[in-house]
């Protein structure tokens, strides 16, 4: 696997708009844009930081694994996620290795990346999001 970076933070949040009052207008990085992203029943809000970016996740529905997380945890980190040069190559190894994921496929995130998810319990406990994009 051939990671190259830390491609974003997502942050699960209740309300993006209330959440851009600090990370827009009193720490200054600016958003640049919001995604709904039906497959996972949330809007995602970017803000991008030098290479990296912090992503804001806000579920659209009571079933939204992160309206789900939201009501078990409350709003905080929700999970990190790793560039990586292929997606395929990296479930691959991760399978290879006995490292437990919840996509076994790649799936469509938000900015066309494609992405999978290792389980939070292959991972000290958080959840790992492994993301091939070109930009
Ligand atoms: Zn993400």
């Amino acid at each position: 696997m051939k990671p190259i970076c830390v491609d974003h933070i997502g942050i699960a949040v209740k309300s993006i708009d209330e959440t851009l009052k600090l990370w827009e207008g009193v720490l200054g990085i600016k958003c640049t844009g919001r995604e709904e992203v039906p497959d996972q029943k949330v809007v995602t809000a970017f803000l991008p930081l030098g290479d990296t970016e912090i992503e804001l996740l806000e579920g659209t529905s009571s079933d939204s694994p992160v309206t789900q997380f939201l009501e078990r945890r409350g709003e905080g980190l929700h999970h990190i996620a790793i560039r990586v040069e292929s997606i395929e190559e990296a479930i691959r190894e991760l399978k290879a290795n006995g490292i437990r994921l919840t996509d076994e496929k790649p799936r469509y995130g938000a900015g066309g990346a494609r992405i999978a998810f290792v389980h939070p319990k292959a991972a000290n406990g958080v959840l790992l999001e492994l993301s091939e994009r070109k930009r």
